[in-house]
């Protein structure tokens, strides 16, 4: 059986084409510049349309969806009640949720008939106690605006926590996980027997860790001090915390791991800090969720940062474990959200 996994963006749609259930890429790439001032690709539409005359046939497509606010906790088969209620959280995610749409509308009407599938980035993260994700704000804004923590990257923590137990042979009911996710965004999660009952990020993907250009935590304080201070409108500080932050604002270089890693070496102290600060923040987050869990048996690091750079994940785990009777394992587990999203899809139909 053929599945299409389409992760359709703002302005690109990724696709992979599996044979399942063999788990076997027969083709993947990506459509780029979609909507873009002089660019052929007008919209989702024909952005698909070049897709499909690029492959044969297709039995399914399973899509990724970004936030499922609490309308969702497992892939489900797309079908009017589900576009709706998808598009209903365009509200909360309106930089992800109105593209994810467009790559599902625009399926509908060139593969009438065909299944399609809805993976969320929340889903894994629906099982999350109301303690851990309601915040100290009047409790009125969580009934009635869903202010509260939702957590994202769900697909890749739920993906690496299976290959976890996998490698150690032993079930997922009976293991301590904890998941870093580090790449562009960088999100942690506390996977107690298989569940999801903590993670980093928050009602949306800017809390928790440094990341390469978002702030994760800061005083909440900060956000109208410095609107005061610089003058900012909340659109700009908004963009300030998301898109000038992290690693890329505390270096003043780049939000590039590889490149502040060079630049650390050759003596350049902001680029050290920078790292400090990103491996010290995982650090305090893992000694967290291993008081969440009352232990840990493995800790995986994943996506650009957490699969190929060593020293990152050194500079994490050095003396960290000491204190533990039972130290966990670490793990480097290569993330693939694309064939998590197949297999699901396979799965439901
Ligand atoms: P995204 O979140 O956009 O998918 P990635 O998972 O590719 O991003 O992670 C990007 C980060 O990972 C960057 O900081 C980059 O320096 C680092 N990175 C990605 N690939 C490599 C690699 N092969 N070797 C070292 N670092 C890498």
């Amino acid at each position: 059986m053929k599945i299409l996994v389409i992760n359709s963006g703002s302005s690109s749609i990724k696709y992979k084409l599996f044979d399942m259930p063999k788990e076997r890429v027969i083709s993947k790439g990506i459509i780029e510049h979609i909507g873009e001032k002089g660019s052929e690709v007008k919209d989702h539409y024909f952005g698909l349309k070049i897709i499909l005359s690029k492959i044969d046939s297709v039995s399914a497509v399973g899509h990724r969806v970004v936030h499922g606010a609490e309308a969702f906790h497992k892939p489900v088969l797309i079908n009017n009640a589900v576009i709706s209620k998808i598009r209903r959280c365009c509200n909360i995610a309106p930089l992800h949720n109105p593209a994810n749409l467009a790559g599902i509308l625009a399926c509908k009407k060139l593969l009438p008939g065909t299944k399609q599938i809805a993976v969320f980035d929340t889903a894994f993260h629906q099982s999350i106690p109301d303690y851990a994700y309601i915040y100290g704000l009047p409790f009125e804004y969580y009934r009635r605006f869903g202010i509260r923590r939702y957590g994202f990257h769900g697909t890749s923590h739920e993906y690496v926590a299976n290959e976890a137990a996998r490698l150690l042979k032993k079930p997922l009911k009976k293991l301590k996980i904890i998941t870093c996710h580090l790449g562009n965004g960088c999100s942690i999660a506390a996977v107690y027997h298989g569940k999801s009952v903590d993670t980093s990020m928050g009602f949306t993907p800017l809390e928790g860790l440094i990341m390469g250009t978002r702030c994760g935590d800061i005083d909440p304080a900060l956000v109208t001090y410095i609107m005061r201070k610089k003058k900012l409108s909340a659109q700009e500080i908004y963009d300030v915390l998301n898109k000038a932050s992290g690693l890329k604002g505390i270096s003043g270089l780049s939000n590039d791991m590889r490149m502040l890693e060079a630049k650390a070496s050759l003596g350049h102290s902001r680029a050290r800090l920078a790292i400090r600060i990103f491996t010290y923040r995982i650090r305090k987050y893992i000694g967290a969720y291993i008081a969440v869990m009352n232990g840990c048996d493995a800790v995986v690091f994943t996506a650009g940062i957490g699969e190929h750079q060593e020293k990152i994940r050194k500079a994490v785990c050095e003396n960290l474990f000491d204190y533990l009777k039972n130290k966990p394992r670490v793990l480097v587990i290569p993330t693939d959200e694309e064939l998590m999203i197949a297999r699901s899809a396979f799965r439901l139909i």
